[in-house]
């Protein structure tokens, strides 16, 4: 049996790999803290999971039009104008299974062989699989601490060739809670308002940015870049909302009728009892998300300062996300035992298997020398994991 050569091109998630053995060590009885975590461990808000249950009870369970219902769509335009001040049409709006569903048609829409597609590094894990899968090339971008692990006007301009077909922003970042805002973002849109490729711009943590730092979707700077983008966010995140699986997106209506079609051929409509809870959630979840964005700013506090404490480690205060994004060059060359650190895959593997500690190494998102740290965890479970933390890497020497 042979399988199809795009299989040969992509890789299971490393964030799903680290996972899966930190879970077969927990079977065996060894207890692990992890800090790999990718969604918030918040429950759904009440708003949204008695949507989903009256739905239920009223029998809205069959089929929906194939991009979603009519109600989703205008609550999501409601929200892209009050939240984003972006006018879009329910024409110009297509809901799918997930923000990586939306992400994927996407790609099954716009890319082929011999396009380039641009993506920052550190990046999501899934953004350059979805590329290769899609027979395109992506065009990693590597970006530096020192500027905060966002990309530069300079290095945008040098990486568009004329194969570019898209350019991939995520903002604020996973995993390294980056966010481009302001003068940058108006750079970086200088630079693409004379390219002629596509933005997706991936928002699905704009709920989470502190330090009173305000989010700003791209497509809001000018008419011409809104022309070109396409808003791609969902409820999975900032409704604690994952296993729902609702993502959207906002383009110009050829693209979303692209998508559509891609979409009526595949999946069909996302579950009708979610669209009914992401819709009651857009309409009126916005105090839960004050009590989760408070309650991250303060670990995101205590987690900063308490990995600096940590000798070979560094980390700056990130500006948005759920997750820090640690230095610890500091801490190659060393070893403990049969553990010999040269790179974050080794650091990580020691970590969770010397210390019981599950971290993404920065590796899976395309840097060596980091690791992701999720704080989508109690600050009893933070205080305990950083301190299991401490007592690994004092080991090491
Ligand atoms: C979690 C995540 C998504 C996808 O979320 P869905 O659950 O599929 O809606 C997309 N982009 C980034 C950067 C993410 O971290």
């Amino acid at each position: 049996m042979k399988f199809a050569k795009r299989l040969q091109q992509i890789k299971p998630s490393p964030t799903m790999a680290m996972a899966a053995k930190a879970k077969a060590m927990l079977a065996k009885g060894i207890p692990i803290t992890d800090f790999g975590l990718g969604e918030p461990d918040f429950n759904t808000p009440d708003v949204a999971a008695e949507a989903g249950i009256r739905a239920i009870q009223q029998g809205f369970t069959k089929y929906t039009p194939p991009s979603g219902t009519e109600e989703l769509k205008e609550a999501v335009c409601r929200k892209l104008k009050i939240e984003n001040n972006l006018d879009y049409d329910k024409k110009e709006i297509i809901v799918s299974c997930g923000a990586k569903h939306t992400l994927y048609n996407i790609a099954q829409v716009l890319f082929e062989r011999g396009d380039e597609v641009i993506v920052p590094a550190p990046y999501w894990v899934s953004y350059p699989d979805q590329v290769l899968l899609n027979d395109a090339t992506p065009v990693i971008v590597e970006t530096r601490e020192e500027d905060q692990f966002l990309m530069t006007p300079e290095q945008l301009k040098r990486a568009i060739t004329p194969r570019t077909k898209a350019v991939i922003l995520n903002y604020p970042s996973n995993p390294t809670g980056s966010a481009y805002t302001g003068k940058h973002l108006e750079a970086l849109a200088d630079v693409l308002l004379d390219a002629p490729v596509w933005i997706i711009s991936d928002e699905i943590y704009e709920k989470f940015i502190y330090d009173g730092v305000a989010h700003t979707s791209i497509a809001s700077l000018n008419p011409e870049l809104k022309r070109k983008t396409i808003v791609v966010n969902g409820v999975s995140k900032a409704y604690a909302m994952t296993g729902w699986r609702i993502g959207y997106a906002a383009g110009p209506k050829e693209m979303i009728d692209a998508m559509g079609m891609v979409q009526s051929q595949s999946t069909s409509n996302p579950t009708s009892i979610s669209q009914k809870a992401a819709a009651a959630a857009l309409l009126g979840g916005a105090p839960f998300i004050k009590t989760m964005v408070d309650e991250f700013d303060k670990r995101r506090l205590l987690i900063v300062e308490r990995l600096n404490q940590i000798p070979g480690i560094r980390c700056s205060r990130p500006m948005g996300s759920f997750y820090v994004f640690p230095n610890v060059k500091g801490l190659m060359g060393t070893g403990y035992k049969a553990h010999q650190i040269n790179h974050s895959t080794d650091l990580a593997t020691f970590l969770l298997e010397e210390g019981g500690i599950s971290t993404i190494p920065g590796e899976a998102f395309g840097i060596d020398g980091y690791l992701r740290l999720s704080y989508a965890v109690s600050r009893d479970v933070l205080n305990e994991g950083l301190q299991k933390l401490k007592n690994a890497i004092l080991k090491l020497s």
